[in-house]
């Protein structure tokens, strides 16, 4: 297996999809998020990640989403509700441009 640069704990199981950044050739560079998975389709997983911004004018927090596309390897197969790492990539598609690097936690469903 591909050692991907990043700390991240590697998928126990093999595929050989060649856009996997551990099996394949993908290589990863650039930024890290974390979020949630809210939709998986074969291979492409939609992120929702969550930013808290601090608003000076009214003295409170504010929550804001957004949603990101990424690949989804079939070695680690994420699924809605789980929590993942995605790094950054090459442009695998029209909006895919991360990669899921690491399942954190499996979902409560
Ligand atoms: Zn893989």
């Amino acid at each position: 297996m591909r050692d991907i640069g990043i700390d991240v704990t590697p998928p126990e199981r093999e595929c050989d999809d060649k856009n996997c950044p551990f099996h394949g050739g993908l290589p990863v560079r650039g930024q890290i998020f974390r979020g949630r998975v809210i939709k998986s389709y074969e291979k492409t997983a939609v992120i929702e990640r969550e930013l808290i911004k601090y608003v000076p004018k009214y003295e409170r927090y504010l929550k804001k989403r957004s949603k990101m596309h990424a690949h989804n390897p079939p070695c680690i197969n994420a699924k809605p509700g789980d929590f993942v790492t995605i790094a950054e990539c090459r442009p695998l598609s029209k909006t895919k441009n991360f990669v899921i690097v690491e399942k954190v936690r499996e979902g409560d469903r």
